[in-house]
């Protein structure tokens, strides 16, 4: 991943601030090599930095995946998987925290945080507006960011999607 940044950054599509702000990969102005130290550290605070501001969700059942087997992977950071029974949860990717029922909404048990437009753009076509922006979904328990929405702040949210398939 910091070589995918890297090589934005090369094409300037991302800037090297932008590179460690929003994607925590840390890039030598001068070389534009990732510091793989100075990323790590960068992650970790950028992680800290989700869950101290984002609102948490509902509390998701405690369910034992030892075993489980893996649906659906949605770019390694959500998955759905089988127990033994039968049922299905999603669950993060990163850590194995589960995220609720296959049938709910997984962003219901997600941390979520607000975060300006500009965060998601490339900087040369960064918006400044207020009224849109981006709601950001993590993982409560390492914070892996799961799902960006790009909203109406005065909208509710939308459902991304749900399992209903057996
Ligand atoms: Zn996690």
């Amino acid at each position: 991943m910091p070589e995918k940044i890297v090589v934005d950054v090369n094409n300037e599509y991302v800037s090297v601030g932008e590179a460690a702000r929003t994607y925590g990969v840390v890039v030598d102005p001068v070389t534009h090599a990732a510091d793989i130290d100075a990323t790590n550290e960068k992650r970790a605070e950028i992680r800290a930095h989700r869950l101290k501001n984002a609102s948490a969700g509902t509390k998701a059942p405690k369910v034992e995946l030892n075993g489980a087997k893996e649906i659906f992977d949605w770019g390694g950071s959500l998955q759905l998987v089988e127990i033994g029974s039968g049922e299905r949860f999603w669950k993060c990717g990163g850590c194995d925290h589960v995220l609720g029922e296959s049938t709910h909404d997984w962003k219901s048990y997600a941390a979520r945080g607000d975060a300006p437009m500009s965060n998601g753009q490339p900087v040369k076509f960064a918006s400044k507006t207020k009224e849109f922006g981006l709601r950001e979904f993590y993982c409560p328990e390492c914070a892996e960011l799961l799902e960006v929405l790009n909203l109406n702040r005065n909208e509710a949210d939308v459902e991304t999607f749900r399992y209903l398939g057996q």
